[in-house]
């Protein structure tokens, strides 16, 4: 998407808990665990993906998209499908978007990224400027924020 700046991506994480579960520090129900509403909102709002998932191997992830910002009102923490993320992009100067991954089946659930969409992204320069800022100094600092 055009205006996406600042992603923080959590994949890092990811394989860490799935490391803790082949070890057996931790179990299934604790990383299986989506909650209804997330469950609800994948089914509503989600984004097939091709990925198989990584605790069960059944079923294939689904993507939820949920955006937060005070522009949001009282849609904030709502998820959108990713086909309504460039028309808020586009309405909006800032927020913030969660991609959580959800398995149907089995119910594990995790972070995969975050990102920033909105008018703000196109202010101040072409297109490009606003890509080459992410590609370089704010993103591993982010990243590293993001580690602690
Ligand atoms: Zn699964």
């Amino acid at each position: 998407m055009r205006t996406q700046r600042q992603v923080v991506d959590y994949s890092l994480q990811k394989r860490a808990v799935l490391r803790e579960l082949l070890a057996g520090r931790v179990g299934t129900y604790d990383v299986c665990d989506a909650s209804p509403y997330l469950k609800n909102a994948a089914r509503f709002h989600g984004e097939p993906t091709d990925q198989r998932c990584p605790i069960c191997r059944s079923e294939n992830l689904i993507h939820v998209h949920y955006i937060y910002g005070d522009e949001l009102k009282q849609s904030a923490g709502q998820a959108r499908t990713r086909a309504e993320l460039p028309v808020l992009a586009m309405t909006l100067r800032e927020f913030q978007v969660f991609v959580v991954e959800v398995c149907p089946g089995c119910d594990w659930n995790h972070l995969v990224e975050q990102f920033l969409l909105g008018r703000d992204g196109l202010a101040g320069g072409t297109e490009d400027a606003a890509e080459q800022e992410t590609a370089s100094g704010a993103t591993p600092r982010r990243r590293r924020e993001a580690q602690r």
